[in-house]
């Protein structure tokens, strides 16, 4: 059965992000069923679904009570659009609750189906915001270098990846990149406090150098997910607030990631004490079953959005009905399983503690996480913490596909292996996770002796 499947897919189907050459080669693993924190494939292997699929199965795998929703309202309404003067109950009851559960300032959400969809409308409403308000050169988005925005062409612009800007002829014109507050990397001598500082400040030097007059808004994810769970020194956040309370600059938090309870409050946002005008969000909002994005709007700037007329923009599954009817049973079930709560008092600083303890293995440089999303840094000598290895990357590769034989999905990122589990994971899986995890790392140790 695997075999013909591999053959199939080999000959028909591109993947995301792939190597294809390589990966036909080797062949695919073919997922066939999931449950919980748990995927199957089909040679019968069950693996521990380290990263909730792409990030987003926040609720776990396989719930019943999103299939019901979702054949309800299949059967009700399947679709209808938001174009023509028309609106529909799945989309009003998803605003409403979108609302309620963001911060105070967010009152109204522009629905798409991605993530990239998300900033890409980001891009579009910020310069439409300037210039109904008269000041049509702000145009410019400051955003962060290694940072992952999406693939489209606005999303793959806004991201800092240069692998990405590599193909396509991106980024459009009026992005500007500065660094991440990335302290394990590139905070050399300084103390992470200082890096902290040091990193916001990148953010003020190129507000001067580009010219406050000329700049839009300032994007970032509380977190850095796919730029490698780049947690920010305690002093990053504050430091950025500090400056952008003096300037006219508009703050976008990409929340696709960190959004829906991953951080351990509903949004990384309060995590942090960041206050944006707008939030990009997906993944979590419907856990993955459906795909649907949105971005949440600011009084601040919805209410001259909605002074200026037309904003010509949207997409035929703007708020599609029945991925939005997904996205409210998903929300009922954080709500009602208290989930959010959970990985702030319980499953989070549980699984925290045990991650760190990782940090004793020779092979890791630092184990860090917050709410359910962390990362160790492997290093070829742990008492330097600025010596990486050569080649970067095939170290965090090898490492990660270990894993997977060790039935953990650990995704790499350069030397590094990042998890984010769902935010059901039981006790005993996060037990089994450190288990196989701390395998992985002396399997991986083995491999690199071996191979010298
Ligand atoms: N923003 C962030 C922070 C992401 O991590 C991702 C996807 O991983 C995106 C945007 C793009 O979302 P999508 O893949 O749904 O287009």
């Amino acid at each position: 059965v695997t075999a013909d499947y591999r053959a199939r897919d080999a000959a028909h189907h591109i993947h995301a992000f792939s190597d294809m050459k390589s990966l036909n080669a080797e062949g695919s693993r073919v997922i066939v069923r999931a449950e919980g924190s748990w995927i199957w494939d089909s040679e019968g292997n069950r693996i521990l679904d380290g990263m909730s699929g792409l990030w987003c199965v926040n609720i776990g795998h396989g719930r019943k009570e999103i299939a019901d929703a979702v054949q309800r309202q299949m059967s009700e309404l399947s679709f209808y659009n938001t174009f023509f003067k028309t609106t529909h109950p799945p989309a009003i009851a998803l605003a409403e609750k979108l609302a309620a559960i963001t911060p105070p300032q967010f009152n109204r959400v522009f629905f798409v189906g991605s993530g990239s969809e998300a900033n890409d409308t980001v891009i579009r409403m910020v310069r439409h915001y300037w210039a109904s308000l008269g000041k049509p050169d702000k145009t410019v988005l400051i955003a962060r270098k290694n940072a992952y925005h999406g693939s489209t062409m606005g999303g793959g612009s806004l991201g800092g990846m240069t692998s990405i800007h590599s193909q396509g002829g991106l980024p459009i014109p009026g992005i500007h990149h500065i660094a991440q507050p990335y302290w394990f990397g590139e905070g050399g001598e300084m103390s992470q406090d200082e890096f902290g500082i040091f990193a916001a400040r990148e953010l003020e030097k190129a507000i001067d150098a580009i010219g406050e007059d000329k700049i839009a808004a300032f994007v970032a994810e509380p977190i850095q997910g796919a730029g490698g769970v780049i947690i920010p020194p305690a002093t990053y956040w504050p430091e950025v607030k500090r400056i952008l309370d003096q300037r006219d600059i508009l703050l976008v938090a990409d929340e696709v990631i960190t959004g829906f309870g991953r951080t351990g409050n509903w949004f990384g946002s309060e995590t942090f004490g960041i206050e944006p005008d707008l939030m990009s969000i997906a993944k979590g909002i419907s856990s993955g079953y459906l795909p649907i994005g949105g971005v949440m709007v600011s009084d601040k700037v919805g209410n001259v959005l909605e002074a200026s007329g037309e904003f010509h923009h949207g997409f035929t599954y703007s708020a599609h009905p029945v991925t939005a009817a997904a996205a409210l049973e998903n929300l009922r079930i954080l709500e009602d399983e208290k989930l959010v709560e959970r990985v702030r008092d319980d499953i989070g600083p549980y699984l925290q503690s045990r991650w760190q303890s990782l940090a004793d293995h020779p092979l890791v440089g630092e184990a860090r996480m917050t709410g359910l999303m962390g990362a160790i840094e492997l290093v070829p000598d742990k008492r330097s913490r600025g010596q990486k290895f050569a080649d970067t990357g095939r170290v965090g590769t090898l490492a990660r596909d270990i894993s997977l034989r060790n039935n953990l999905v650990m995704r790499a990122v350069r030397d590094s292996l990042i998890i984010a589990p769902p935010l059901t994971l039981s006790h005993d899986e996060a037990d089994q996770l450190i288990t196989s995890a701390r395998k992985t790392l002396d399997d991986t140790q083995a491999e690199l002796k071996r191979l010298g």
